[in-house]
C-alpha cells in the first residue's frame, strides 16, 4: 500500500512539477515534493475522516429508522386498541340509554298509578265515602259492613303491593344503571390512557423524524465535500493521462467491453441531474466478484485504494496519452507497474469507495479530456461508433 500511495504522489508530484511549478533547482524541488506530499497525506487523511462520518450518520439513521418502524407498529397497536375501546364504551352507552328509557317509563307508571289513586280518593270523599263511619253508617246491616270493610282492605293491599313493586324495579333498573355508568366510567379512563399513550407516541415519533432529517442534512453536506474529492480525483486521472502520453505510441486495436457477461448502464456518462454532477464514466452493475478485463493491453499505473471515491481503483496506459480507469472494485488481479495484454483479468465488481451498489465505473481519459465510453466500446465487442484510433489521431 505505502509502496502504491508513493507512486501514485510521485505520479502526481511530477505532473504538479512538470505543470505548475518550475523548480530553479534541484534542493527547490525536494522541497515543494515533501511540501506536496503532506499536503496529500493531510487531504487523504480528511477524506478517511469523512468516510467514517458518513459511515456513522449512515448506521444512525439506519438504526433511527429501525426505532421509526417499531414505533409505527405500536401506534398501529394502540390505535386499533382504541378502537376497541371505543367500540364497548359506544355499546355501554346503548346500554345505558335502554335502562334509562325502561326508569322514565317505570317512573311515569307509578306517577300514574299515584295519580288514578288520588282522583279516585278525591271522587270517594265527594261521595260522602271516605271514612270508616260513612262506610259502617251507610250499610245496612252488619255482615254488608263487613264486606265493605274486607273489599277495602283488599283493594288498599292490592294497591300497595301494585306500587310497591313498581318502586322495587324502578330501583333495580336504577342499580343497573348506576352499575353501566361505572362500567362505562372505567372503560372511558382506559380509552383516556390509550389516547395519551397515543400521544407519547406521537411525540416519540416526531422526535425521530426530526433526528432523522437532521442526520440527513449532515449526509448531504457530507456528500457535497464527497463530490468535491470526487472532482479532485477526476483532475488527477486527467493530469495522469497526460503524463502518459510520454510514455509510448498506442500500438492497440478498438477496446473491448470491460465486463464480459453484464451489457447494462446503469448511470452513463454526462450531467447527472440526481446529484447535479457531472459523471465522467459509465456505471455497469455486475455481481461482486465480477472479472473485470484490460480494454486493450498497456501498463498499469497503479492499482490501488483511493479515498477520493474511486475506492480500489485500476487506471491502465495504453500509450499516446490514452488513459483506462476502473473504479470501485471488491480486489486487484495485478499490480501497479505490471504489463497486461487485452482481455486479461485485472480486478473484481464490488462497490468500494463512494459507491451505493456492486457495479463498474469505466473512464476513458484522452490527453487530459475524459470521453464517452459508450462512443468507444459495446457490450457484443462489435464496431464502435467512434474508432478509439481517430481519437488518438
Ligand atoms: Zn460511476
Amino acid at each position: 500500500m505505502k509502496k502504491v500511495v508513493s507512486t501514485i504522489l510521485l505520479v502526481a508530484l511530477c505532473l504538479s512539477g512538470s505543470l505548475f511549478i518550475r523548480p530553479a533547482n534541484n534542493m527547490e524541488a525536494k522541497s515543494e515534493i515533501d511540501q506536496l506530499r503532506d499536503q496529500l497525506k493531510k487531504l487523504q487523511q480528511e477524506q478517511s475522516q469523512i468516510e467514517k462520518q458518513k459511515d456513522s450518520i449512515s448506521n444512525e439513521i439506519d438504526s433511527l429508522l429501525s426505532k421509526k418502524s417499531s414505533m409505527d407498529e405500536e401506534l398501529h397497536v394502540t390505535n386499533e386498541q382504541i378502537n376497541v375501546y371505543e367500540k364497548i364504551v359506544d355499546n355501554i352507552k346503548k346500554q345505558i340509554a335502554v335502562k334509562e328509557a325502561e326508569i322514565e317509563e317505570l317512573q311515569a307508571e307509578h306517577d300514574e298509578y299515584v295519580r288514578k289513586f288520588q282522583q279516585r280518593a278525591r271522587e270517594s270523599y265527594e261521595r260522602g265515602e271516605t271514612s270508616y263511619l260513612s262506610m259502617i253508617v251507610g250499610s245496612e246491616d252488619i255482615s254488608q259492613m263487613m264486606a265493605k270493610i274486607d273489599l277495602m282492605k283488599q283493594v288498599s293491599e292490592y294497591e300497595n303491593t301494585l306500587l310497591a313493586k313498581i318502586e322495587e324495579d324502578a330501583k333495580a333498573v336504577k342499580e343497573l344503571k348506576a352499575e353501566l355508568d361505572a362500567q362505562k366510567a372505567e372503560q372511558q379512563k382506559h380509552l383516556n390512557d390509550l389516547e395519551s399513550a397515543k400521544q407519547r407516541q406521537r411525540s416519540t415519533m416526531n422526535n425521530i423524524q426530526s433526528a432523522i432529517s437532521t442526520l440527513e442534512s449532515n449526509q448531504e453536506s457530507l456528500a457535497a465535500q464527497q463530490k468535491k474529492y470526487e472532482e479532485m480525483e477526476a483532475e488527477l486521472d486527467k493530469k495522469i493521462s497526460q503524463l502518459a502520453s510520454s510514455s509510448g505510441q498506442y500500438s492497440g486495436d478498438e477496446l473491448i467491453w470491460p465486463v464480459p457477461g453484464y451489457s447494462s448502464i446503469s448511470s452513463g456518462y454526462g450531467y447527472r441531474e440526481f446529484d447535479n454532477a457531472f459523471h465522467y464514466g459509465i456505471d455497469i452493475p455486475a455481481a461482486k466478484g465480477t472479472p473485470i478485463v484490460a480494454v486493450e493491453k498497456g501498463t498499469i499505473i497503479y492499482a490501488k485504494w483511493v479515498t477520493t471515491g474511486g475506492g480500489m481503483k485500476i487506471v491502465i496506459d495504453h500509450g499516446s496519452g490514452l488513459v483506462t480507469n476502473y473504479n470501485h472494485l471488491s480486489g486487484f488481479a495485478v499490480s501497479s507497474g505490471q504489463t497486461v495484454s487485452k482481455g486479461q483479468v485485472i480486478g473484481y465488481v464490488g462497490s468500494t469507495g463512494f459507491s451505493t451498489g456492486n457495479h463498474l465505473d469505466f473512464r476513458i481519459i484522452h490527453n487530459g479530456s475524459f470521453y464517452n465510453p459508450t462512443d468507444y466500446i459495446n457490450p457484443s465487442n462489435s464496431k464502435p461508433k467512434k474508432s478509439i484510433k481517430d481519437l488518438i489521431g
